[in-house]
């Protein structure tokens, strides 16, 4: 079965506006939304333009807030501060990359845990760590709800995450080993220098590839009934498209969706949950449901 990213995010996004609509009427205070972009990064731009058109969707107030380049880690540091201390504004994200001469572990301290809606502050990834109420990475936060909305079964099943970035591979990993559904299940972290790949993969009943490496997972690696989750998405040229280029994930899904009991597309499978997810934990800020 293929799991549709695309259609669950439209179902929590209009469940979101459904409770905006009710936040409305009893007159309380709507979600708000802010996000700060560095610089002109294309990619950059069409993320941050996604999000904020998400909110208006869903009838939160969203404010974009550009800064230059050039603009200096203190300045920046300072904007967060401010955006710490403004009581309209529930929840906000800084837009990664930044620039080389900023520090985005530095940018990502001073962001108040309260209003961390990336899930990337200590703060939060201890609390997420302990399986306290946090912000989850949106990723891994979509992952888990996909899983969730499918009734996919993890309790007791071997899994392993190929990738351990601090985005997504690593906080997927303590997920999905959390004492919690989706969760309970017996993960393997595997990286670059994971020997025997191949037979982990084999044998495990689930398998989150979230490596960058286009269509790395095949067939040979996916044992028969496996749930196989795709995060992977880089850009490849392509002739026969408008565009110029398509999008490939990290597996070989022609040849593994034979194999699987459940399998993600790309596009249109893990992506745009990421944004159903930055839009729940807003509303979570928004009602003070985590601190
Ligand atoms: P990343 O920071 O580049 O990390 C890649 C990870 O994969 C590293 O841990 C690396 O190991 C591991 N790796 C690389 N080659 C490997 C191999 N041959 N075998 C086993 N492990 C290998 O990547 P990321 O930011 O997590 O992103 C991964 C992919 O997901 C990218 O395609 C990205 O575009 C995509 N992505 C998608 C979404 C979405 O919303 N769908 C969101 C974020 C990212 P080492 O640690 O040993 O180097």
């Amino acid at each position: 079965m293929i799991l549709d990213g695309k259609k669950i995010s439209l179902e929590i996004q209009d469940e979101i506006a459904a409770e905006v609509l009710k936040i409305k009427s009893s007159g309380k205070k709507i979600p708000h939304l802010a996000a700060i972009l560095v610089g002109n990064d294309g990619a950059s731009e069409t993320y941050v333009g996604a999000k904020v058109k998400a909110c208006e969707k869903a009838g939160f107030h969203s404010s974009l807030f550009r800064m230059p380049a050039a603009i200096t880690e203190n300045e920046l540091l300072n904007k967060i501060i401010e955006l710490n201390n403004d009581p309209n504004i529930d929840g906000f994200i800084v837009q990664l990359p930044l620039p080389s001469h900023i520090s985005s572990q530095k940018v990502i301290e001073t962001i108040s845990p309260e209003k961390d809606v990336d899930g990337f502050h200590p703060v939060n990834v201890g609390r997420m760590v302990l399986n306290l109420p946090s912000y989850l990475p949106a990723t891994p936060f979509g992952i888990i709800q996909l899983m969730k909305r499918y009734n996919i079964e993890t309790t007791g099943k071997s899994c392993v995450v190929i990738g351990r970035s601090q985005i997504v591979g690593t906080p997927m990993s303590i997920l999905l080993a959390r004492n919690s559904y989706p969760g309970n299940c017996t993960v393997t972290l595997a990286h670059s220098k994971t020997k025997n790949l191949n037979e982990i993969c084999k044998s495990s009943d689930i398998i989150i590839a979230a490596l960058g490496k286009p269509e790395f997972l095949n067939a040979n690696m996916v044992k028969d009934g496996a749930v196989v989750i795709d995060v992977g998405i880089t850009r490849v040229p392509a002739q026969n498209s408008k565009s110029g280029f398509k999008l490939l994930g990290d597996v070989k899904f022609d040849e593994v969706v034979e194999k699987c009991s459940f399998i993600t597309p790309v596009p249109g499978g893990v992506g745009p949950m990421t944004i159903a997810s930055l839009l729940m934990n807003t509303l979570k800020a928004n009602r003070k449901e985590i601190y």
